[in-house]
């Protein structure tokens, strides 16, 4: 039975996800060669998998099979996304929470934790910081409690939006906070953000039940499964979904997401602009059983059937997941990741460089800096991007795709790729990164054909770095 009362909820909520289905679709034999590689060739003509063909994927378990899924993977993301990569940065805002999920260091029960929550000064001071260092991109992190409501959510995003440093600004601020209402929604899409992200957790209702205890807000699952269609009612039609790999069977997961995503194209035209899939990680005060640990191998085919299924999701690879083990998953269809991340409360001007487990919410795989990051992503031929032009120029949703659009890439997500990153190898990068990202620029701009867009996008480059003009997007 629902705590929530059904006018909080969308027109048409529904509970869309089936247990039993879910899992009878998982236990069948391993399926044959064919079956399989005519999944993977629907794939890659770049059509969206259903949930039963999903499942055939994940049911694989024939090593060389196995395989033609990850080469089909990083090639779909070649095709599809080239070799660019977008990095963003997290900013968590505040800890205190009225929720008890048994995962997280900010539940309630947790008396270990130190709670803060930032104020509008000391969040300036963040992104006063995390802009020096050459972000562009944030995501605005919330526990949930009453404070950080709907009208405090906006107050953060204009104030984001409103600190510049030199030449720095944020010129996209993505959420992740609770599910709100559809006026909640109204309200924070009035600040102008980008991407709203809620993960379900989990989509497996008896865990969901276990790990999120029922008298608290998160304990009602279709308030929350529910929550995206709500945002979409409300207009954002930018919505990220997500998993917390760890609390169940994976492969069950990876069908609740992909069921997900498909209820939201159905319903809304569109369906989620980005997919995260964080592992449990350690946590002060967690004491999860293991028993459903994503370890590494499955973790990878995990990323590669995702990128599959869902050709034009944004996949988001987070700091969660140690760099080795990013580096390897950027090439299986990873296009979004974070980067010189802190999350302790106040940590990009405050922590030193241990991370403080009773400061965070979890303990990070990844401290390095953004220029190391960049440095690294670089020297192994991807092109870092900052670019937002496409949110600005209100280039989303339903009338948008821009990777079903012929050429789109190359007219437009490219050249924005290179003048973002050319704007911080000017401004804020090492000078052997920028001596190896010049290069990098030069070497992709000889790849383009010659003709009007390589003269403009030439003299664009001649701009940033010979005026001081910033922000020439195309
Ligand atoms: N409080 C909001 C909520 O729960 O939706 C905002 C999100 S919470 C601050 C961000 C996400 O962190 C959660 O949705 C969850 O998936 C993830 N998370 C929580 N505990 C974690 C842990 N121990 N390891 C990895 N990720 C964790
Ligand atoms: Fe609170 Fe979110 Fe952590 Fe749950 S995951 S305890 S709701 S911050």
């Amino acid at each position: 039975m629902s705590s929530v009362c059904a006018s909080s909820l969308s027109p048409g909520a529904v509970d869309f996800i089936n247990d039993g289905r879910l899992e009878a679709l998982l236990a069948p034999a391993p399926p044959d060669a064919a079956r399989v590689r005519d999944i993977i060739a629907k794939s890659l003509a770049k059509t969206a998998l259903s949930v039963e063909e999903t499942a055939v994927l994940l049911n694989c378990t024939d090593p060389a099979l196995c395989e033609e899924i990850l080469a089909a993977a990083r090639q779909l993301k070649r095709d599809v996304y080239g070799n660019r990569i977008v990095l963003f940065a997290p900013l968590y805002v505040g800890n205190d929470c009225v929720n008890d999920c048994l995962y997280c260091a900010f539940r309630r029960s947790n008396r270990t934790e130190i709670r803060r929550s930032l104020d509008q000064d000391e969040i300036r001071r963040q992104v006063e910081v995390l802009e020096q260092r050459g972000h562009k991109r944030l995501i605005l992190v919330f526990g949930e409690h009453p404070r950080y409501n709907a009208d405090f959510i906006h107050e953060c995003v204009q104030t984001v939006y409103a600190v510049k440093v030199g030449h720095g600004e944020i010129r996209r601020v993505n959420i992740n906070a609770a599910p709100q209402d559809v006026d909640g929604f109204r309200r924070i899409k009035e600040a102008r953000i980008g991407t709203f992200q809620i993960f379900q957790e989990t989509y497996h209702h008896a865990t969901y039940a276990e790990v999120h205890p029922r008298h608290t807000r998160k304990g009602d699952y279709l308030y929350r499964l529910d929550a995206l269609s709500r945002a979409q009612e409300a207009g954002i039609d930018d919505v990220g979904i997500g998993a917390l790999f760890g609390l169940y069977d994976w492969r069950f997961e990876v069908l609740g997401l992909v069921s997900h995503a498909l209820h939201l194209q159905e319903c809304y035209g569109v369906g989620p602009h980005t997919i995260s899939f964080p592992r449990v990680r350690p946590a002060a005060g967690v004491h999860l059983s293991d028993r459903h640990f994503v370890g590494d191998a499955d973790f990878k085919r995990l990323v590669a059937i995702l990128r599959l299924a869902v050709p034009y999701t944004g996949l988001i690879l987070t700091a969660r997941e140690p760099p080795a083990l990013r580096r390897e998953l950027l090439s299986f269809g990873v296009s979004q990741i974070d980067a010189g991340t802190r999350i302790e409360l106040g940590g990009y001007t405050e922590a030193g460089d241990a991370q403080c487990m009773e400061r965070e919410q979890f303990e990070l795989g990844d401290v390095r800096t953004l220029d190391e990051v960049m440095g690294e992503l670089i020297t192994d031929g991807y092109i870092p991007s900052f670019c937002t032009a496409c949110y600005r120029l209100g280039r989303t949703g339903e009338h948008f795709m821009e990777f079903a659009i012929p050429g789109f890439i190359k007219r437009f997500c490219t050249p924005n790729a290179l003048t973002t990153a050319l704007e911080y190898l000017v401004d804020y990068a090492s000078p052997q990164t920028r001596a190896a990202g010049e290069k990098l620029i030069a070497a992709e701009v000889a790849k383009l054909e010659d003709g009007p867009l390589k003269t403009e996008l030439l003299d664009r480059l001649r701009r940033i770095r010979d005026r001081g003009e910033r922000d020439l997007y195309f």
